[in-house]
């Protein structure tokens, strides 16, 4: 990844923070894990897109920029724990977890926290934390969920419930590293539900638990052998421009403004 410079919490001294947040109120939490993604992607996948998103989310913001949190790379992945290489917390210790950095990051005065999921599994965890960092620190926080649940990158891909290490995934990963993609080891596995109720894609699913390994043999849902390094860059160009577009909202607005205009 290359270097970005100016709005790394981790990299600044703390008299640089102290200065930063006199006009700053506004942090991007990134969010990942580490799970199985198919024989043909590294597990690392939600972790690396977190922060990549996240650092490309604030180096086109506005200045001055939202500051970027260390990314916290583990998520709640025990329904991957069938394939070796998936390493999971539990919802409990991460809700914990996010619920002590928030009101740590409150009482450096932080207003607005921005999550930013990589791993569509931590978001009822991260929903759960937010909304009692908000209930105790009185402050603005979000959890934007991205990738396969962004309403205009699934428009993108024509196959069905393709929400893990399918077309998507494998198309966002050949555009910024090709080098860790094995395209020849990517197989179709698209999955079809029979009922509205229960396919992951359609605007009336309910929300539904499974171990992977119950439905899928490679781990995979969805179809990689579609993805193209074109469509990546497509998939990341919406999602940079929509959360940018957000974040510069935020960021810009005093808590009173952003609860009278009730996001
Ligand atoms: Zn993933």
């Amino acid at each position: 990844m290359k270097k970005y410079e100016g709005f790394l919490w981790e990299e600044m001294t703390w008299e640089q923070i102290e200065a930063y947040l006199e006009n700053v109120d506004t942090v991007i939490l990134p969010c990942g894990a580490i799970e199985q993604h198919g024989p043909h992607l590294p597990v690392d996948i939600d972790y690396y897109d977190a922060k990549y998103l996240s650092y490309k989310v604030a180096e086109a913001c506005s200045d001055p920029k939202p500051l970027v949190l260390p990314a916290i790379p583990f998520g709640v992945s025990y329904h991957h724990q069938d394939f070796k290489g998936t390493l999971s917390v539990s919802n409990n210790a991460l809700s914990a977890f996010v619920y002590d950095l928030g009101m740590s990051l409150a009482k450096n005065g932080i207003k607005k926290i921005i999550i930013i999921n990589g791993h569509g599994d931590n978001a009822p965890t991260l929903n759960y934390a937010a909304q009692m960092i908000n209930r105790d620190a009185k402050i603005f926080v979000c959890v934007d969920t991205g990738e396969t649940s962004d309403v205009d990158i699934s428009k993108l891909t024509d196959t069905a419930n393709d929400i893990h290490a399918g077309d998507i995934e494998t198309s966002t990963t050949l555009a910024i590293r090709p080098e860790m993609v094995q395209m020849e080891k990517a197989k179709d596995a698209t999955l079809t539900f029979g009922s509205d109720y229960l396919n992951f894609d359609n605007s009336r699913s309910v929300n539904w638990y499974v171990r992977t390994s119950k439905i899928s043999e490679s781990g995979v849902m969805g179809d990689p052998t579609k993805a193209t390094a074109e469509k990546g860059q497509k998939m990341w160009d919406v999602m940079i421009r929509n959360l940018v577009s957000f974040v510069d909202e935020i960021k810009t607005k005093s808590l009173e403004e952003l609860y009278q205009k009730r996001y």
